[in-house]
């Protein structure tokens, strides 16, 4: 059996790691953060001490990092994974970062939630050889319940970032259109009704929000600081492609004021409440 590395124990790599010690796997961990390291450590994981020492003990190395920056340097940086690893051995990057750095190294982004990771229901977009894919695929059964081999290496992160336009730019217009309703003075649990039975509704009005901000419950999950990361990926990604996309960049925007208002650490459904606070509306909240 592969010797499995996780760095990076954040909202998603923490709960990811720990259901493959749970399910068996032998696992050395690592994160910046002793916080979760510990936490692992508890729950049977070695706690290794920088991102070498992950490497040089490992045939597979998983990262779940926040952004571009900190998977190049874990990858790398001199003292980083690709130096210590020997050959033979194989990196799965799951992190949402810009595709032209994964076009250089393995990758499997994730769906879902973080809610979903904690219960190891996660969804898995691979771009992977076809002997890559199999070997990694028992660690994705581990910690998902949908897995999908999208093509070759690279193939995984764009069609991630096709989902996470569509996610988070739904995000967006759901703020805008829930604003309007509640300037109208009309009734949210009506509007909600009328919309979800036409095709106006969206996966994110429909799923994420009604368990969200409408609960009045906007810890993340998935902040709008990483929202905006991913437009400005997708935004530098469709550029580099010739592709326009200016709703793309129009939601950008919208992310990048809601980030200055203050609200970059809160679940990306906060978006309306960045637009209510603004235009002194009351915040839409189901009973
Ligand atoms: P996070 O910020 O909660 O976690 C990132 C972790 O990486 C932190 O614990 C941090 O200490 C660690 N880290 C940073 N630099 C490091 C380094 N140099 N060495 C070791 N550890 C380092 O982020 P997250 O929410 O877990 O998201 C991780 C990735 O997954 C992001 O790219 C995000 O866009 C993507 N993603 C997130 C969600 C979600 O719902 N949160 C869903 C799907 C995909």
């Amino acid at each position: 059996m592969d010797r499995i590395g996780f760095i990076g124990l954040g909202n998603m790599g923490r709960p990811m790691a720990s259901n493959l010690v749970r399910k068996g796997f032998p696992l050395v961990a690592f994160d910046v953060k002793p916080g979760p390291l510990r936490q692992l450590a508890d729950l049977g994981a070695r706690a290794a001490a920088s991102c070498a020492a992950v490497a040089g003990d490992c045939d597979l190395v998983v990262t779940m990092l926040p952004d571009s920056a900190s998977v190049e340097e874990v990858l790398t940086a001199p003292d980083g994974v690709l130096a210590h690893l020997h050959s033979g051995g194989l990196v799965m990057d799951m992190s949402t970062i810009d595709p032209l750095l994964t076009d250089r190294v393995a990758a499997a982004p994730v769906g879902r939630l973080a809610s979903h990771a904690e219960r190891g229901e996660s969804l898995f977009m691979v771009g992977a050889t076809p002997e890559a894919f199999a070997r990694v695929t028992p660690l994705l059964e581990a910690m998902g319940t949908a897995i999908h081999h999208c093509g070759s290496v690279g193939s995984g992160i764009r069609t991630k970032l096709v989902n996470n336009y569509l996610a988070i730019v739904s995000c967006g217009f759901n703020a805008e259109a829930l604003a309007l309703s509640q300037r109208f003075g009309l009734s949210l649990e009506k509007t909600l009704e009328v919309v979800h039975g036409t095709t106006a509704t969206n996966g994110q009005l429909k799923i994420a929000w009604a368990a969200k901000v409408l609960k009045g419950d906007t810890e993340p999950g998935f902040t709008i600081d990483l929202a905006h990361k991913d437009l400005t990926l997708i935004v530098d990604a469709a550029a580099a492609a010739g592709v326009p996309v200016p709703i793309a960049a129009a939601a950008r925007g919208a992310f990048t004021a809601a980030r200055d208002e203050g609200f970059g650490a809160k679940d990306f459904s906060a978006m309306v409440d960045v637009l209510c606070d603004r235009a002194r509306i009351t915040r839409p909240r189901l009973p």
